[in-house]
């Protein structure tokens, strides 16, 4: 009767519809009301095939605000769903071809309705209650469907956990969110997902939240250094597994930012000489050269060590933020057959090591967009030495050139309190900072990432540049180079061709 919806009947007032396996919807139906939660891609009437089980009058009420969960909404008069999706869900009712479709078979888009929290949904003997969580989306929702014991998770919570899109929130909030909800467990004995084929034991709960929290606790160790990376049509993204054929897809900036003020505290001298196990240090005769601001016991007279000295002259934190490592000095320190290290370099090699552990730590939660609209990752000949736009080990070679060595465009950001120049109402006559620099290919280019982010998004801008990257063989370097003395507007119209042809 209907080719891609099958209906699985789960006990006598409940079934399962099964949307080609692209999406999943449930109808409940009560001896009053009967419910349909999530409508799915909407190929097939949705109202007509609850009519084939249940002749009561059907509410409906969507999980989230993603297509292939309400653009079945078309074959009702309204639908519920949580205010912080209207967004999205219109933002998908605006797809041309969902537009086309919709006109061609006279139908059209109903109003919503909010539901909040708390709420309760009677059907007559059986009651569903609104629980809030946001996460995958801002505004998603669990239904709990109280008498059968069965919480329905949309995609909140499933097997295949999109946390990378650019409406998902940092997966932090998302494990104080499934914290928040964890009486759940209490009520529920069943989880029913937006994509499952059946019922699963509600002990997928606790595993998924595991998996959240050893990205948001373990990040950066090997729990979450080996992430594969996943492909998906918006860009490049990571998946951390959490049971057999479970994954939670996120990228870096989904992750906590690193305090790095509490990595420095590893860093016990200018020098990079390890004296956590100096005896001077162990009785109390040393406190070492950082808490000596320079003057460590082998120093005569309180005089100052000259490479402390240099780094505080220089304003640099060790001698591995500076430009001149290894310097004569450090050598010869290190070196030195009387007082220097065993093997001689030993610091020096502990410098680049330190450096290289604070760098990987800086990059992570940070992403290669800078905040100018250049993508820096690809591109950028700093590679793994720079701890990215806006960290805390930023080398960024136009910064450097900047007063105090501050980007005017980062500054300025963060003075506005936006993510990046794409969110600034004066970008397009902006000359500011890189902006205004006629001679650098790469200022037009990062202005034209920027314009081409506020049209199309920030998952857009990745697509196409893994269109350029991966599809075209070109490095954006190149693509850059072959683009030289373009202004940024034409350069934008090339990123347009590109994202069209993608
Ligand atoms: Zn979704
Ligand atoms: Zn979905």
């Amino acid at each position: 009767m209907f080719e891609r919806v099958q209906m699985k009947q789960l006990n006598d007032h409940l079934w399962l519809m099964d949307d080609n396996h692209e999406g999943t919807g449930y109808l409940i139906a009560g001896s009053e009301k009967a419910l349909v939660i999530d409508t799915m891609n909407g190929f097939e009437n949705v109202r007509a095939i609850a009519a084939t089980v249940t002749d009561k009058p059907v509410l409906v009420i969507n999980t989230h605000g993603h297509c292939d969960h309400i653009y079945g909404n078309v074959w009702f008069d309204e639908a519920m769903l949580d205010e912080k999706d209207l967004k999205i869900a219109a933002w998908h009712f605006s797809m041309p071809q969902f537009v086309k479709a919709v006109r061609q078979y006279g139908l059209k888009v109903p109003p919503f309705r909010t539901v909040k929290e708390g709420d309760i949904i009677d059907l007559g003997g059986l009651t569903a209650q609104i629980i809030s969580l946001p996460g995958h989306t801002p505004g998603g929702i669990c239904v709990l469907l109280r008498e059968d014991r069965i919480l329905f998770t949309g995609d909140g919570i499933n097997r295949h956990l999109w946390m990378q899109l650019e409406e998902s929130l940092p997966l932090a909030e998302l494990l104080k969110n499934l914290d928040r909800i964890a009486f759940v467990k209490e009520k529920a004995d069943w989880i029913a997902h937006g994509h499952a084929q059946g019922l699963e034991p509600v002990s997928l709960f606790d595993k998924l939240r595991e998996g959240v929290r050893q990205l948001v606790e373990q990040r950066g160790t090997e729990v979450t250094d080996s992430d594969r990376e996943y492909d998906w049509f918006g860009g490049r993204a990571l998946q951390h597994e959490f049971d057999e054929n479970s994954v939670i897809v996120y990228t870096r900036d989904k992750l906590p930012a690193v305090d790095m003020a509490k990595e420095f505290a590893v860093i016990d001298s200018y020098c990079g000489i390890d004296c956590s196990a100096c005896g001077f240090r162990k009785d109390g005769a040393c406190g070492g050269c950082r808490e000596t601001e320079g003057r460590p016991f082998h120093m005569q007279e309180g005089k100052k060590c000259p490479l402390a000295g240099c780094c505080q002259k220089k304003g640099i934190r060790w001698c591995a933020d500076c430009g001149d490592i290894p310097c004569e000095e450090l050598n010869r320190f290190s070196s030195d057959p009387e007082h220097g290290d065993h093997p001689a370099g030993a610091r020096i090699e502990r410098l680049g090591q330190l450096k290289g552990e604070l760098l990987s730590k800086a990059r992570q939660g940070v992403g290669t967009l800078a905040v100018c609209g250049l993508s820096c990752g690809e591109n950028c000949f700093l590679g793994e030495w720079c701890g990215r736009c806006g960290s805390d080990y930023s080398c960024c070679s136009y910064a450097a050139l900047c007063p105090e060595g501050k980007c005017p465009n980062l500054l300025c950001v963060r003075e506005k309190g936006i993510e990046g120049c794409w969110d600034c109402p004066e970008l397009d006559a902006c000359q500011k900072g890189f902006y205004g620099i006629d001679d650098r290919p790469a200022a037009n280019l990062a202005k034209a990432g920027a314009l081409f982010i506020r049209c199309f998004g920030r998952s857009a801008f990745s697509t196409m540049l893994h269109y350029i990257l991966k599809e075209k063989g070109q490095r954006y370097n190149d693509f850059f180079k072959f683009m030289e003395k373009k202004s940024a507007e034409e350069l934008l119209a090339a990123m347009e061709a590109y994202y069209g042809e993608d």
